[in-house]
C-alpha cells in the first residue's frame, strides 16, 4: 500500500489548521509539541514544524521539508523539530500520511498516572472506535520514559510501539500519534484526549 502524501501547499494548510485547533484547546501551548504530514513516498520527505516556534501563530515559513533520516532537505531552512527522528521512526515503522505530537495535560497525567506498569489499558469504551481499536478490545497505550536523548528516545518509541494501536505515550511529556492521512492523526489527537480524560477521572473516582 502507498503511503498518503500531500503536496507542501497543501501540507502547510492543514498543519496551521490542526496546530491553531490544538492550540485553541490547550494542547499545543507556547511552542509545546511538533506536527508532521508526508510529502513523498519511498524515499519518505515529509513536512515538519520548525523548532522553536509558537503553536497558535504559524505561518508558511515555520516548517522544514526533511528526508527519511530527519535532516533539513535545504540548507536555507529553518531547524526542523527537536523532536523529528521520532517522527522519521514512526514513518519508518508505519505507512503514515501524518505524524501528530502535543502535549496534552490528559496525556502528561495518565502517563504519571500508569508509569509504574508502563502502559495504559483503555477497554470496554466505545470511543476506542476513533483511533482503529474495537470498542470491546483490550488497547495498551505504552509510555516511554521522557529521555532527553533524542536519538534514544527515537529507537525507545519504536521498539515499543503497537502498529494496531496508534499512540506513544512519553511520561509526563505528551502523546505521538499517526495515521494514514492528517486527517486521521488529527481525529486520534481528538479522541485520545477524550480517552486519556476518561482515564484520569476513572481514577479520581477510585476505579
Ligand atoms: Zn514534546
Amino acid at each position: 500500500m502507498t503511503r498518503t502524501t500531500q503536496s507542501h501547499a497543501n501540507a502547510v494548510t492543514t498543519l496551521i489548521a490542526s496546530a491553531t485547533g490544538f492550540y485553541q484547546r490547550g494542547w499545543m501551548l507556547g511552542t509545546g509539541g511538533n506536527l508532521s504530514v508526508a510529502l513523498r513516498d519511498d524515499p519518505v520527505v515529509f513536512l515538519v514544524t520548525a523548532s522553536g516556534r509558537p503553536k497558535g501563530k504559524l505561518g508558511p515559513a515555520d516548517f522544514v521539508e526533511v528526508d527519511a533520516a530527519g535532516a533539513a532537505l535545504s540548507p536555507d531552512a529553518p531547524k526542523p523539530s527537536d523532536e523529528t527522528l521520532i517522527h522519521a521512526a514512526l514513518y519508518r515503522q508505519t505507512n503514515a500520511g501524518a505524524v501528530y505530537h502535543v502535549h496534552q495535560i490528559s496525556a502528561a497525567l495518565c502517563s504519571t498516572l500508569d508509569e509504574a506498569q508502563g502502559f495504559v489499558e483503555l477497554t470496554d469504551i466505545e470511543m476506542l472506535k476513533g483511533i482503529g481499536v474495537p470498542a470491546r478490545a483490550v488497547a495498551r497505550i505504552p509510555i516511554v520514559d521522557n529521555d532527553p536523548d533524542i536519538p534514544a528516545l527515537a529507537r525507545e518509541i519504536e521498539r515499543v510501539m503497537n502498529p494496531e494501536v496508534p499512540a506513544v505515550l512519553i511520561r509526563r511529556h505528551g502523546v505521538y500519534t499517526w495515521g494514514p492521512t492528517a486527517d486521521d492523526a488529527h481525529r486520534h489527537i481528538e479522541i485520545l484526549d477524550y480517552l486519556f480524560e476518561y482515564r484520569c477521572r476513572l481514577a479520581q473516582l477510585g476505579r
